[in-house]
């Protein structure tokens, strides 16, 4: 058990099965995108170590780019997306990978979906760390999943709570009380 701020939080996924799982989305792509050059678009802040982890594992010939939308504080989701930050690379005709901590209600992703779709690239898809299906709202293809979890608060391996916590090898979930 770990306190951050006001809240403890236990072990929900280790490191060795996390990376584990993420090498095996890294296998997936390289079969997927076999003698194509995905363009993985990473949605900052909190994708930062999963698509390292998804990177060092991708052998096929892959680009990165990094992107930035924030509309979470706290503990519950605010529901407003604000602009997508940083996306100075040319998407049409790429085959991009939308990389994305967690999806929870849906809405962060079905934003980006649309505004990058909208720049026409040859294919879209989207990988996720970590999924809450029960607090899905607006549901979205999601082609890569490392993990399917209940609908709780979680932080750590990238994922924060009010700044901290982005730093945790492992993914917490908020303690029951
Ligand atoms: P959505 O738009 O799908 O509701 O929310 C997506 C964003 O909310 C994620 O990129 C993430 O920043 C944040 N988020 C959703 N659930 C959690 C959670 O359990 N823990 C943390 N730290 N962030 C979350």
């Amino acid at each position: 058990m770990i306190q951050v701020h006001d809240k403890q939080f236990d072990v929900f996924i280790d490191q060795e099965t996390l990376e584990k799982r993420i090498a095996a989305l890294a296998g997936q792509m390289n079969q997927d995108y076999q003698g194509q050059r995905p363009l993985l678009i990473a949605v900052l802040n909190g994708s930062f170590l999963f698509v390292a982890e998804l990177m060092k594992n991708i052998t096929i010939d892959c680009e990165i780019t990094f992107i930035r939308v924030s509309s979470y504080e706290g503990t519950g989701t605010t529901g407003k997306v604000k602009q997508i930050l940083g996306l100075s690379e040319e998407i049409k005709g790429r085959d991009v990978i939308i990389i994305e901590d967690i999806v929870d209600t849906g809405h962060t992703m079905a934003e980006l979906l649309g505004q990058i779709t909208a720049q026409k690239p040859r294919s879209i898809e989207i990988a996720t760390m970590l999924h809450k299906p029960e607090a899905t709202r607006i549901p979205v293809t999601l082609k890569y999943v490392g993990f399917a979890i209940e609908n709780k608060f979680v932080l750590g391996y990238g994922l924060d709570y009010d700044g901290l916590g982005r730093n945790l090898p492992c993914i917490y979930q908020l303690a029951e009380v």
